[in-house]
């Protein structure tokens, strides 16, 4: 089966993993900006990553037939400072017209923190001014709840975003409904065995319906999985679904919330 990866941070990955993730159906990415496995000194540091993410890696998706997009800010775990967090914001602009830019992400809240959410705040103000779409990170753990009303607060306190341009990742079963009735759509990342499991995903999609709601691997720094998205489709064909209804979450789904950018390839050649 066909499926799309919304949110998987390549540059942490090998080439092998393009390969996997290809022969298992992947045919479109698309890779929030992100902490770089460490903190970087300079703003400078912002723009070669930056560069990174649209000239660099799309060139190696391509070598597997798998069409990458990215999103750019700077993430909250690096946005304590804001005089350093302004400097940054301020390189996005000249990159939002790259050909593989799909809008502001991945902005949030990490530890919840005041400085985050001013930087949160300038971020969503960013996405609205220059209209584009958004994807959000949410903290972990004990932070999460709290954390997702803060950030849906602050979505809803800017009267210019619209909220099914909002694509919210990292839901749980306790913070996707509050996601889905906002109007957002809503991600569950994956992980292998801690946060969100392919197996609680699927339990989530039990309870909730498959409405607004997509899959994830992360694919991250840490301990992650680039293939949780086809694990995740085949628990959900071991429970007994159709095709047609693994398709909707792992394929039509993203589809329908990515090409609300016009700049979105739902397959290389397309
Ligand atoms: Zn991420």
């Amino acid at each position: 089966m066909k499926y799309i990866d919304p949110h998987i941070h390549m540059v942490s990955r090998t080439t092998d993993d393009y390969a996997r993730m290809a022969q298992c159906g992947c045919v479109a990415i698309s890779e929030p900006a992100f902490w770089a496995g460490y903190d970087r000194s300079s703003p400078q540091g912002f723009f070669d990553y930056y560069r990174q993410l649209t000239e660099y890696e799309p060139r190696r998706a391509a070598q597997y037939g798998i069409a990458h997009h990215c999103w750019l800010c700077i993430n909250p775990k690096e946005a304590e400072d804001p005089v350093f967090a302004r400097e940054v914001i301020a390189l996005i602009p000249e990159f939002l017209e790259r050909p593989n830019v799909l809008g502001i992400g991945e902005i949030g809240l990490n530890k919840n923190s005041k400085s985050e959410l001013k930087v949160l705040e300038e971020q969503i103000d960013l996405a609205a001014r220059y209209d584009q779409l958004v994807l959000v990170h949410t903290p972990h753990l004990e932070d999460k709840l709290k954390g997702t009303k803060l950030i849906l607060e602050a979505i809803a306190r800017n009267s210019k975003i619209q909220p099914h341009r909002v694509l919210i990742d990292h839901v749980e079963e306790h913070t996707a409904k509050m996601v889905l009735d906002r109007g957002h759509w809503a991600g569950m990342t994956l992980y292998p065995d801690s946060k969100c499991t392919p197996q609680r995903a699927v339990d989530i999609l039990e309870t909730l319906g498959s409405e607004r709601l997509c899959m994830n691997s992360a694919g991250d720094w840490g301990h992650s999985d680039p293939l949780s998205v086809p694990k995740a489709a085949i628990e959900m064909k071991r429970r007994g679904y159709l095709e047609a209804a693994i398709n909707k979450v792992i394929y039509e789904n993203p589809v329908a919330f990515l090409r609300q950018s016009p700049k979105f390839k739902a397959a290389l050649d397309v």
